[in-house]
């Protein structure tokens, strides 16, 4: 059963978080209209009854709108005296787990399908007029819904969301889906989505275009991409388009610009503008403090159905200018540092303390092999009796411009022979010769050239492991539970890391002054491969056995 029901405009107002109402209705955008000039009641009604939530605790059901949410599409579907929807422009910006995608899905699905705009007269209406004052609300002619966003990932998310309802939902028997398509059966009529690139998106008329997480948009490609959809949409009667997305931390970009303009009340009439963010003063190092800045700027989490202390955990989980930028939505200077100050430093093993690599140890390899102009790495991490992590670097810079591929692969070899890791974590990317290492060469005529497999375990820099590795690594670092043994080349390369959004998570990747960081991947392997199953190893013979 509903717990709100499809709320009216007196009970929105008693019952929103005034924070959001406040929101919703500042700048130029304007109070609630009447429920003579809004859509709204007719799309959460359609929303309530043929949406299905995607991905989540609540697959397949359907969704119950907050009065928040419901508050958000009154306002979105004002009608103005002409009988022509009011807004063209949507902003929007939440923190993250604030429900920016599902609200993106149903959109995109009640244009597709619901009463989405206003008729322009019929027998059962004068003008778009109904006889009770309320406009009537009809289907788009020929809805054509984009999804954008920088990568097909990202774009998916969307569209996936709104796959769901075609797929489950009353709706299914009128639509065809496939990954990226959502399509109507016997008429026009489709959602789809593209990458930000000027050659997709060109030609597209698009009536409604949804871009997601547009604080990625941060490359003249991507800026250009999204002028040309938008002015796609501008073509079509009714067109919207939305921004979506959390803050970021370059105002000269295309998000950067958008949002500086709202904040100065300099958007026009027909763009609705809703940023919900943490209040400045708060202490990120208080656990109080962060669930307030996240509530402050998720309204699903300030009404408790989002969880408030899973945000919490990864807030936690994440650099700081990152778990502000998502989770409290503020604006950060910049992103150029990816661990807390002094937070690597203070895991350098103390004067006196003893620093030794035991062969006894449990023991872990990361290792990350070279581009030509790059370098290389191989970290050893060993768990101590203490509990805590040491890990040591061992680095090669190209001599001439290439690194001695051998002399690394020896290095491994050495390390095995000695240590008998667990796994050895590698990405097989620039590695010619991983596979071999992989399979051995106990095989080779020349015994002094044979050599046992390697415990390799393959982690691709772009896979999905390497944003847990992360994030592993950077609590590691954070509480202190890693030891190392401050080698310059090593701290710098951690030090240049810069981390950088990635879908669901983040990654690291060099910074502005491209200094080497192939330490940063290589821990980060090693540190994911210390919560991997021990490997299975072959049991030595029982002596009496006998052949
Ligand atoms: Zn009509």
């Amino acid at each position: 059963m509903s717990a709100w029901g499809v709320l009216g405009r007196t009970a929105l107002i008693q019952q929103c978080d005034p924070r959001f109402l406040a929101a919703l209705t500042r700048w130029n955008n304007g109070p609630l209209p009447d429920q003579t000039r809004t859509l709204g009641p007719d799309w959460v009604r359609w929303i309530m009854k043929n949406c299905r939530l995607g991905e989540g605790d609540m697959y397949g059901l359907p969704p119950d709108l907050t009065p928040e949410q419901q508050a958000l599409f009154w306002k979105l579907g004002e009608v103005r005296d002409d009988g022509r929807m009011r807004f063209s422009t949507l902003i929007l910006s939440l923190g993250k787990g604030g429900g920016k995608t599902p609200a993106g899905g149903w959109l995109g699905a009640l244009s597709l399908r619901g009463p989405r705009v206003v008729c322009h007269g019929c027998e059962q209406c004068r003008g778009g007029w109904l006889p009770n004052g309320r406009p009537h609300g009809v289907r788009r002619t020929s809805p054509d819904v984009i999804n954008m966003a920088s990568s097909y990932d990202q774009a998916d998310m969307i569209l996936d969301e709104a796959r769901v309802t075609f797929d489950l939902g009353p709706l299914a028997e009128f639509a065809r889906t496939q990954k990226g398509l959502v399509e109507l059966k016997g008429e026009r009529g489709k959602m789809r989505r593209i990458p930000a690139t000027p050659k997709k998106a060109d030609g597209s008329k698009a009536t409604d275009l949804l871009v997601d997480e547009v604080h990625e948009f941060d490359t003249e490609l991507r800026e250009r991409a999204y002028n040309v959809a938008s002015g796609g949409t501008a073509k079509r009667e009714d067109g919207l388009v939305a921004l979506l997305s959390t803050a970021g931390s370059n105002l000269n970009t295309l998000w950067g610009r958008v949002v500086a303009r709202a904040k100065r009340g300099e958007c026009g009439d027909d763009e609705l503008v809703v940023i919900m963010e943490a209040e400045p003063g708060l202490d990120p190092t208080r656990d109080d403090d962060v669930i307030e800045g996240i509530r402050q700027a998720n309204p699903l989490a300030a009404r408790g159905v989002a969880d408030v202390r899973k945000l919490l955990k990864k807030f936690r989980e994440m650099p700081l200018p990152q778990a502000i930028r998502y989770y409290w939505n503020r604006w950060v200077a910049s992103d150029e540092s990816w661990l807390p100050t002094g937070a690597w430093d203070a895991c350098k093993v103390k004067e006196g303390e003893a620093w030794t690599f035991d062969p006894s140890l449990p023991t872990w390899i990361g290792a990350d092999m070279a581009l030509k102009r790059d370098s290389a790495a191989v970290i050893t991490v060993q768990r101590r009796p203490d509990g805590r992590l040491q890990a040591s670097a061992k680095i090669w810079f190209p001599d001439g411009g290439l690194i001695d591929q051998d002399e690394c692969d020896d290095y491994l070899y050495a390390l095995n022979a000695l240590y008998d890791p667990e796994w050895i974590a590698a990405d097989e990317a620039w590695w010619p010769t991983l596979s071999k290492l992989e399979a051995g060469t106990m095989d080779d005529p020349d015994p002094a050239r044979r050599r046992p497999p390697l415990p390799i375990f393959r982690m691709p820099q772009q896979g999905r492991n390497m944003i847990i590795a992360y994030s592993m690594t950077y609590r590691v670092i954070v509480d202190a539970v890693l030891v190392h043994d401050g080698a310059p080349d090593f701290s710098d390369q951690i030090a240049s890391a810069v981390p950088q959004s990635s879908d669901g998570g983040w990654r690291l990747r060099k910074g502005k002054a491209h200094r080497r960081i192939d330490s940063a991947p290589a821990l980060a392997g090693a540190i994911f491969a210390t919560s991997l199953a021990p490997r299975e190893r072959p049991k030595p013979a029982p002596r009496s056995r006998v052949y």
